[in-house]
């Protein structure tokens, strides 16, 4: 039999990708590097965390900087509730605990947003804690291994892997041990076809052995997706010879809460401009509106929970249209922009549609 933790650790010693978090046992590095890689892709995620540990060195400097900018620095990383609780936790740690990380597992998970699998990475990683960090690698690593059938999404199933996960931890570095498992399920045991023929533990695999590779881990729960329509109104207004906009700032309760869009209009379905006519927010727009266009099509933007199909409107606005401005509309320079942190997908819009603010020039 061969020994399954000696195994990964060469493994990874030889294989490891060279990332900077790698380098450091800085709680708050650490801790920077797993939240912006939950739900996101290493080769994605790495320019974001070299951007916002350059910005924000250290938690307290971090504590110190407003939503806005942690906000538009997670521009286009999505779940951004992640960012908002980073600036939370990190508020907790200048204030409860003197600027200094706490170690324990129960005190990192009374700080916000650091559930149990965060909690255990700080932990093991920047502390040598003896606890396994069970992310979506480890669980496919572990069920294919020992051929699990339990559920990966179910409190039992949970329960089962993180003894398996406990039993297999080499205890003498553990932060290492974890790493290595999860490099080992992003790289060599990949969610489909791995190269099994050159896998160090496929003599002990038993789902290679009984040819199930391709259907573990097993999950139960399929996530239900919401449909959405959105009408985005895109207000453009001349004020002092400038290019104005009005953006909207969301708040808590849906998606994309402190982010900044559109004025809009949801609709449980698809309608045309005329349908929407008896909305009370459309009776504000032709109040201020000299002409409302259509931009043609319907995009569809994809979220892990729903699936929005946007509507784009342009609508030139005659002057005084700047009485619209209210608590949650505000009155946007075409220059100041860049300063709002948006959706990807009005970031996009925006991107491609540059042209928009030239014609309110030309006015
Ligand atoms: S043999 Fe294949 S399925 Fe088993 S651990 Fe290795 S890569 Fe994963």
């Amino acid at each position: 039999m061969i020994d399954l933790s000696l195994q990964i650790l060469n493994w990874y010693n030889q294989n490891k990708r060279d990332l900077p978090w790698r380098d450091t046992s800085d709680p708050y590095k650490i801790w920077i590097s797993e939240v912006i890689l939950q739900q996101t892709r290493v080769e994605q995620g790495l320019s974001y965390y070299l951007r916002f540990v350059q910005r924000w060195p250290d938690v307290e400097q971090l504590a110190t900087a407003s939503e806005q900018e942690v906000l538009k620095m997670w521009q286009g990383l999505g779940y951004y509730s992640r960012a908002r609780n980073l600036l939370a936790a990190a508020k907790q740690v200048l204030h409860d605990y003197n600027g200094v990380f706490p170690k324990t597992i129960a005190e990192l998970q009374k700080l916000k947003g650091i559930g149990e699998y965060t909690a255990a990475a700080i932990a093991s990683i920047a502390f040598e804690k003896p606890v396994p960090v069970i992310d979506g690698n480890v669980y496919r690593v572990i069920s294919r291994i020992f051929d699990v059938e339990n559920p990966i999404d179910t409190p039992q199933g949970k329960k089962h892997f993180k003894a398996l996960a406990d039993s297999l931890l080499d205890k003498k570095c553990p932060g290492n041990f974890n790493q290595a498992l999860m490099e080992f399920g992003a790289l060599q045991c990949i969610p489909k076809s791995p190269d099994c023929e050159i896998c160090p533990l496929q003599s002990i695999c038993l789902a290679f052995e009984r040819k199930k590779v391709d259907q573990l881990p097993v999950k139960v729960n399929k996530i239900k997706v919401r449909k959405r329509f959105l009408n985005y109104f895109v207000l453009i207004g001349q004020l002092e010879s400038q290019c104005f906009t009005f953006l909207r700032h969301r708040k808590a309760g849906d998606v994309w809460q402190g982010l900044y869009d559109f004025p809009c209009i949801e609709t449980s379905e698809k309608k045309e401009l005329h349908e929407l006519e008896n909305e009370a927010f459309f009776q504000n727009i032709k109040a201020i509106a000299q002409e409302v266009k259509p931009l043609p099509g319907l995009r569809k933007h994809v979220l892990t929970h729903q699936q929005l199909m946007v509507s784009f409107y342009v609508v030139k606005c005659k002057s005084g249209f700047e009485v619209l401005k209210n608590n949650s509309l505000s009155l946007v320079s075409q220059t100041e922009l860049v300063n709002y942190p948006m959706p990807r997908l009005i970031d996009r819009f925006l991107q491609d549609n540059e042209s928009l603010f030239d014609n309110c020039n030309k006015n």
